[in-house]
């Protein structure tokens, strides 16, 4: 029989759940998503209710690797190690859990529905979650894809800085401005997994819209795990028509840094990260 999940009758729990199990399906249908790649976590604070907050812990607390005052007590939903987009899109509670930080900001509970073990990324995620909350961000969620086209950009050496990334695919279409107007940064290759690669991420989000990982994907944060997968998605269309227009022959023209400039002050469009 199956167990009750903590998503019924609970609407805004369940809205959420089921948006991070519809931007899983994109990933997969994208292509961006091979066996159990990219990661997403979701702070959900705000729809844990008291009832939520009385279960018990399904296993004991495990440590996350680092001390993370800036969310202690917070709720998060997380992707489970070893689980695919695809499947967490149909089953988002089998393939992802409800876990909780706890006092001591330096271990996490799972409490619903199963004590689904969260990615092996979550180290990096959770740390990106206590930047936002420590920056006073209303931003709640955390996005690692492999998107194609980015990610092919990160093996061309003439690619690999953030001014030429953002400058290069800003210039393909104005929507790509207006809607990742901090641009893209670039960090340099390093082990996945590794305190080295979280920190270079740390430092560039702070600045940038999406991070560009070389030679592996990208990690985008978002208001809701929706606008995380929106701003990945408007910096690899961009990828995408550039790679279009050198099939047809020589280098793309892209706009003018004029025409650039004019979208920017129509659109009065953000230079820093709003909060
Ligand atoms: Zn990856």
């Amino acid at each position: 029989m199956k167990t009750k999940s903590v998503l019924e009758g609970r609407q805004e729990l369940a809205k959420v759940i089921a948006q991070c199990a519809e931007v899983a399906g994109y990933l997969w249908q994208n292509g961006w998503a091979e066996r159990n790649g990219g990661n997403l976590t979701c702070d959900v604070t705000d729809v844990i209710d008291d009832g939520i907050r009385a279960l018990p812990s399904l296993a004991p607390p495990l440590p996350i690797g680092k001390v993370l005052p800036s969310i202690k007590g917070r709720w998060f939903y997380a992707k489970g190690t070893g689980c695919r987009m695809r499947d967490l899109s149909r089953e988002p509670m089998d393939n992802g859990c409800i876990i909780r930080i706890t006092d001591d900001c330096a271990h996490y509970e799972m409490v619903a529905d199963k004590p689904v073990m969260p990615t092996s990324e979550l180290p990096s995620h959770l740390a990106l979650q206590d930047y936002l909350r420590a920056s006073g961000s209303s931003y709640k969620a955390t996005l690692h894809t492999h998107p194609v086209e980015l990610v092919a950009m990160s093996h061309i050496r003439r690619f690999c800085d953030s001014a030429t990334l953002t400058r290069t695919l800003w210039s393909m279409i104005p929507e790509t401005l207006a809607f990742a107007p901090l641009g893209l940064g670039f960090v340099p290759f390093q082990i996945p997994g590794t305190v080295e690669l979280a920190d270079a991420t740390l430092k560039e989000i702070g600045t940038y819209d999406v991070v560009l990982w070389e030679k592996h994907g990208t990690v985008a944060v978002g208001t809701d795990i929706m606008d995380a997968f929106d701003q990945t998605d408007v910096l690899n269309k961009a990828a995408k028509i550039y790679m279009a227009a050198l099939r047809l022959g020589g280098e793309p023209e892209g706009m003018t840094d004029a025409q650039m400039r004019g979208i920017q002050d129509l659109f009065n469009l953000p230079r820093t990260r709003v909060k």
